[in-house]
């Protein structure tokens, strides 16, 4: 396809750059003596050779089961050629190495390999989750965390909410604000619309049944032709733990389709003037479509940074503002992530690994301070929209700005998650303990490709195969996939086994921001602590919420009741919390104590224990003294064990 000679579109001048580019032609995978020995391949059970010849057509390929892969099925087909996968479009009896969900981790049931969706991901971006999870890291980092918007809960916070403008435009008369509402799992812009007071709140009986988020609004965009946009960035969170995170080098740039002009009581309700979303402006008659990446209601980020950039604009320092929203938001989200995953994933039971690409929606104030405005759990990755050809006739047609941006996104993000990849780098790993015959087996038996094994002469044997050929087999069809990797002796280099499709491939166009800059952003993941210590008095795995008695083991085990602090206030303590968290919570299939109200439980004995303090230090001190009394407990219980 032409999008694989392609290089990356330019822009994104400050994203690190450190990717090495793809191996020229002849160097890199050097074939296997075996191999060249016997091209063919001889041997009962073995496999013709498959077209094209070489080492990269007899590597084992990685299979990819897209039958869930829903609107995102175009992209991800395009992806899955490029990269010379194969694709198992209506499902597989056999497990595949990738599952593609269109929708959640749900979608399917699965017990191995990969799936692009992480279990919780969907509720945890949801407006008001998202809004209490940022709520909590402002609480603790309120300079570190003012990218989002100040937000109200609605209605749990409405009072609130009223009472603080009017305290806020008291102490200054001249603060005219405008506020947005949200409803909360809405998408598209639906349901949302603009406020001038508190007392505009459409307080009918949708807002009972469906919460929503009130926010304040961000009256100074940058604007690009006298047009407001904002921006969607792809972001692969590629592991939880270790935390892993890619942004990808370019987005896309959404426009409104009306002159900015700031919002009136006028102009409040003009959508196409002040909301940017595609699937609103596109029904505006001024929606441009354009082939080209930098014209248009739709372009590349790339190409508004370019327009920045010679305008003179630090277009470094914006990305690296960017970063760090990405990150600081991905912080804020991983304490509950993980109550989710443990949940569904319970250690030691068979399961599947998780990476998800998120969308995260930013505005740039006329100062370009990149706002957080929300995070999307499945972007769209639709490569077409529709056009209307004639009065009610609509055509999807191809959208080459979407293809370029989202096509890359996907197939990177394959190709960083390739399990192949992988175990070839278990293989490097384990070749430091190369030892002749047996080493083989070993080897395949760490990565799970044999079953059992005893020494016999020397050697192992796959038990549930019988036979020594079989292995052998597996094990030359693996060390084929990158011999030179195998720390082989001498190997010589064929031009037939370079013809891999990574080395027609361009540059990775995500690039790791975490842990890369793990260093600066350390101390933020404060939270995740506190969630550790939930995690473990969670007791019976697959909850999400403790229990009366877990919470009291909590506070025994970590000695934080004393005369001044009874354990009948602990319940109480428990008792006030849960029932407030459980009266506003939107998950009451289960009873008990969520992370949020033990974050809120753990701030109160953090407040109590180390008065006077900021709140991030009280916290800190809390955490620390925990910790060091559970590994205290867990020293003495193996000390016990082994007594
Ligand atoms: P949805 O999920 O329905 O798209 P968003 O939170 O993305 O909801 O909001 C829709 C649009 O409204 C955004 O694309 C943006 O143009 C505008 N918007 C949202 N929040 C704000 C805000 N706080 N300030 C200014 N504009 C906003």
């Amino acid at each position: 396809p032409a999008q694989e000679a392609e290089e990356p579109p330019p822009g994104s001048p400050a994203l690190p750059t450190e990717e090495p580019p793809p191996p020229p032609p002849g160097e890199g995978a050097a074939a296997a003596p075996g191999r060249q020995r016997n091209p063919q391949g001889s041997g009962r059970g073995r496999r013709a050779p498959r077209e094209g010849g070489g080492s990269a057509a007899r590597r084992p390929r990685v299979t990819v089961d897209s039958s869930k892969a829903k609107t995102s099925l175009e992209a991800l087909k395009i992806s899955l050629r490029q990269l010379r996968w194969r694709e198992f479009p209506l499902g597989r009896r056999l497990p595949c190495d990738i599952y593609w969900h269109g929708v959640s981790f749900h979608d399917n049931d699965i017990f191995s390999g990969q799936v692009n969706k992480f279990p919780g991901m969907t509720e945890m971006v949801r407006k008001v989750t998202l809004s209490r999870a940022v709520r909590t890291m402002q609480d603790l980092f309120p300079l570190e965390y003012n990218f989002y918007p100040r937000s109200w809960i609605l209605p749990e916070e409405l009072p609130l909410f009223v009472a603080e403008v009017r305290m806020m435009k008291d102490s200054d008369p001249s603060w005219k604000p405008t506020f947005i509402v949200k409803p909360d799992g809405g998408c598209q812009g639906d349901g949302i619309y603009l406020i001038k007071d508190p007392s505009d709140i459409r307080l009918t009986g949708s807002i009972q049944s469906r919460p929503a988020v009130v926010q304040e609004y961000i009256c100074k965009p940058l604007l690009v032709d006298k047009l407001k946009f904002d921006i969607r960035l792809y972001v692969l969170l590629k592991s939880l733990e270790p935390l892993e995170i890619y942004i990808a080098k370019d987005g896309l740039s959404r426009f409104c389709t009306e002159p900015y002009q700031e919002p009136s009581l006028k102009n409040l309700q003009q959508v196409f003037m002040h909301l940017t979303n595609y699937s609103l402006n596109i029904h505006s008659g001024n929606f441009i479509h354009s082939d080209s990446a930098s014209t248009g209601s739709k372009r590349t980020f790339s190409s508004i940074l370019c327009r920045l950039s010679s305008r003179g604009a630090d277009v470094k320092k914006l990305w690296s503002d960017i970063i760090s929203l990405v990150i600081k938001t991905i912080i804020a989200l991983t304490p509950e992530l993980k109550v989710y995953y443990q949940a569904d994933i319970p250690a030691g039971k068979p399961g599947p690994t998780c990476f998800q690409i998120l969308g995260f929606d930013i505005l740039l104030m006329k100062n370009l301070k990149p706002m957080l405005l929300e995070v999307n759990a499945n972007p769209s990755m639709r490569i077409e929209h529709e056009q209307e050809l004639s009065p009610g006739v609509f055509e999807n047609v191809p959208s080459p700005v979407d293809e370029e941006v989202k096509v890359a996104v996907i197939r990177d993000t394959l190709r960083l998650v390739d399990p192949q990849k992988k175990k070839r780098q278990a293989m490097k790993l384990l070749a430091v303990t190369y030892c002749e015959a047996g080493s083989l087996c070993l080897l395949m038996k760490v990565m799970g490709l044999i079953h059992e094994r005893e020494s016999m002469n020397g050697c192992f044997v796959c038990y549930r195969c019988q036979t020594l050929e079989h292995t052998a087999e597996a094990a030359e069809e693996l060390l084929d996939a990158s011999p030179a990797e195998r720390g082989g002796n001498g190997a010589a280099t064929s031009p037939e086994a370079t013809r891999s499709p990574e080395a027609a491939l361009p540059s990775l166009c995500l690039k790791q921001v975490f842990p890369k800059y793990a260093k600066q952003f350390t101390y933020l993941r404060l939270v995740d602590r506190v969630a550790a210590l939930f995690i473990r008095f969670l007791g019976v795995k697959g909850t999400t919420k403790l229990g009366p008695t877990g919470f009291r083991t909590f506070i025994r085990n970590c000695k934080l009741s004393n005369s001044s602090f009874s354990m009948a206030s602990v319940d109480i303590l428990y008792i006030d919390i849960t029932r407030r968290w459980n009266s506003v919570g939107v998950d009451h299939r289960e009873s008990g104590m969520c992370l949020q109200a033990f974050i809120e439980a753990f701030f109160c004995l953090a407040q109590k224990k180390y008065k006077s303090l900021p709140l991030h230090e009280q916290v800190t001190s809390l955490v620390d003294f925990c910790e060091c009394q559970l590994a205290a407990l867990d020293e003495k219980r193996t000390v016990c064990g082994r007594g």
